[in-house]
Order: structure tokens, then sequence, then C-alpha cells
């Protein structure tokens, strides 16, 4: 399989398979909402922080196959990790998807989404969760 099926293969995965997508928000979580309206993507993320790692994530949401299937690769990255590894991570998956030169080796499922600054218009989809959770992060480095 070539490396473009691949891709798409993994997305058709995440979105008909989400992995960490649940109904409503888990006690002790902390709730962000992410909405993209130019095409219609709204989802909420909810997570866990303890000694500035990220234990755990889950979301729900509705939107297009991109956009969820993104979030759903997204939490599976990002899981059990140091704030500032998830910093550095999603800042090397914004800069994947403009097109810029990137060690994809650290991503997992993510880089099933290293072809897609082929179509800018995407872009927000496929960024969405992760910039969603970059902002909220931002914060909570701020507190
Ligand atoms: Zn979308």
């Amino acid at each position: 399989m070539d490396q473009e099926n691949l891709s798409r293969q993994i997305i058709v995965d995440h979105h008909k398979n989400p992995h960490n997508k649940i109904d409503k928000i888990p006690n002790g979580y902390t709730k962000v909402v992410g909405v993209n309206p130019s095409c219609g993507d709204q989802l909420e993320l909810y997570y866990k922080i303890e000694d500035n790692k990220v234990i755990d994530i889950k979301w729900n949401g509705e939107g297009c196959s991109i956009c969820c299937s993104s979030t759903s690769v997204m939490t599976n990255e990002i899981i059990d990790n140091d704030i500032n590894y998830v910093m550095e991570k999603i800042n090397i998956f914004q800069k994947m998807l403009l097109g810029e030169e990137v060690d994809v080796e650290i991503f997992e499922d993510a880089i099933a989404f290293s072809n897609l600054f082929k179509f800018p218009a995407r872009y927000k989809c496929a960024n969405l969760s992760w910039n969603t959770l970059k902002e909220e992060l931002e914060k909570e480095k701020n507190e």
C-alpha cells in the first residue's frame, strides 16, 4: 500500500472507530470546546492533568471525517505525556499541516495527515482538536 492509500485508510479507520470518544464528561475532567464554523465541526475535549502531565484525554463531538479522525488520532498521540512534550508535538503537527519539513518519526497515526497540506481548505478541520488543546495548555502554563 502506498503512503497516500495508507493515510486514507488510517483516517477512515479512526472515523469509523474513534478512539477515546465518550458520551459525556467524566468526573474530574476539564472541558474545552472547539468549533470550526467553516465546516461545521464542533467538538468537546475532556482532559485531566496531573504533575504537568496530560494523564488522560477524551472527546465527544460531530464533524467531518478529517476532523473526527484527527481528534481520535490526537488523543492517542498525547495521552500520558508531559505538557511540554505535548506542546512540542502539537507544534510539529501544525507545521506538518502547513507543508513544512518536519521529523514525522515522532508520530504514530498522525502521520496520516502528512499529505493534508495539499488540501489547505481542510487545514482547520485537521487542526481543530490539536489547536483547541494547545490554547488550553498555554493557559494552564500561565496560571
Ligand atoms: Zn471539517
